[in-house]
């Protein structure tokens, strides 16, 4: 079976994490450390915060900029569950904002459109998500975001690697934050960097990134020039607000590092399949590639296939369910978040015309690094037959 996503582990990340495992520290140990200046480096961030997932680094992220209840939080319609539930966690209301069909992105189009159309409610952020990795205008985001007075917080599960490039053609990797306030990472296994679990937020600003770090870990101070009562004795800390457990491992750290050292390779890997996927099916009639942005130097996540199901006269149950007899597997990124009943419950239905034509006719095919030639033309040949 050729699965839509796997991780690649060799032996030198299995290496790194018996060496943990050998030393003194399987938490809160000196690999953490690494594993966040490693991140800094790769993204040119000032501050990495590792975490336990991508989700709590979102919770964590709307916690440190104050995101609270009675604030209305944008997020694009077509993400993961996650982008939107982060939040609801901090008890701000959310909007959904349309995306555009060819790329299933949030445009400062469709940004701007929404917040005009929600302009008498108390907007406070937006969440920009880099689906499948790939990035829109930033800057045009930027701006639409803060004409409005919005802080901007990038998803960016999808997109370690990715390189954002402005009409200038300066470069600004994705964590950078040259264009937002903070970004999130997810480094869960079908993700491009694998830990397990894990997850990080990025940050320029030391206030922030002081805020992340101590809501990591239940809130509790050590430094005592911040305490506010002033007690000696070795043993004393002090809390002021609510912090959780959110922190990573030394293991999952270890694999992180080890990973890290990679994600050039696994960009590489990646876009040769993409590209080698993209000129199979340019003379497919019932498939079309997401559109490719010239602003987006992308580390490919996910591939999405946007797949006519109506002309083929096959629904796409049929044909994923066809695709997996012959050993492919495909997955469904994503069902628009308006449309869970959840959602529904809350905020009532909605139609978003761009999420739902994009919904209609997505499907994602195997993308991995060690996806090998013949399993890559198994996928488009089955794909082809079957359409
Ligand atoms: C995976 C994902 C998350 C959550 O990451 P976890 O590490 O699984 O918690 C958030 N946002 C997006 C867009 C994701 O794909």
């Amino acid at each position: 079976m050729i699965p839509y996503g796997r991780h690649s582990v060799d032996q030198k990340d299995i290496d790194a994490v018996i060496q943990v495992l050998q030393g003194g520290w399987l938490t809160c140990g000196p690999v953490v450390e690494k594993f966040e200046q490693k991140l800094e480096k790769i993204v040119s961030a000032k501050y990495a915060v590792s975490c336990s997932n991508g989700t709590t680094a979102l919770h964590l992220a709307m916690l440190a900029l104050g995101i609270k209840a009675g604030d209305v939080v944008l997020v694009p319609a077509i993400t993961f569950l996650a982008s939107a539930n982060a939040a609801r966690y901090v008890g701000a209301d959310v909007v959904f904002v349309d995306i555009d069909p060819t790329t299933g992105l949030m445009t400062a189009q469709t940004l701007e459109a929404t917040i005009l159309q929600y302009q008498d409610k108390p907007l406070k952020a937006v969440v920009n998500v880099h689906l499948a990795g790939q990035c829109e205008n930033l800057e045009a985001i930027h701006m639409v975001a803060k004409k409005h007075n919005l802080l901007i917080i990038e998803d960016a599960a999808h997109a370690i690697g990715t390189i954002y490039m402005d009409k200038n053609e300066e470069l600004y990797p994705i964590g950078s934050n040259a264009f937002c306030d903070v970004t999130t990472f997810s480094f869960h296994p079908v993700k491009t960097i694998a830990m397990g679990e894990g997850g990080a937020v990025t940050t320029n600003d030391p206030e922030i990134a002081k805020k992340l770090k101590l809501l990591r870990s239940h809130g509790m101070i050590r430094d005592n020039s911040e305490w506010e009562e002033v007690e000696s004795g070795p043993w004393y800390y002090e809390m002021h607000e609510l912090g959780f457990n959110y922190r990573i491992s030394d293991l999952n750290c270890a694999l992180g590092l080890s990973q890290l050292e990679k994600l050039n390779g696994f960009k590489a890997e990646r876009s040769k399949i993409v590209a080698f996927y993209d000129n199979a099916f340019s003379g497919a009639r019932h498939i079309t590639p997401v559109k490719k942005l010239k602003c987006s130097d992308t580390a490919w996540h996910l591939y999405l296939a946007l797949i006519d199901y109506d002309d083929l006269g096959k629904s796409r149950a049929q044909v994923m369910t066809d695709l997996k007899e012959k050993g492919v597997g495909t997955q469904v990124h994503y069902i628009p978040l308006h449309k869970q009943p959840y959602y529904k419950k809350l905020y009532g239905e909605m139609t978003l015309p761009g999420a739902e034509d994009y919904y209609s006719k997505c499907l994602s095919l195997p993308l991995y690094v060690g996806l090998n030639q013949e399993s890559q033309r198994s996928v488009v040949s089955n794909l082809i037959l079957n359409a």
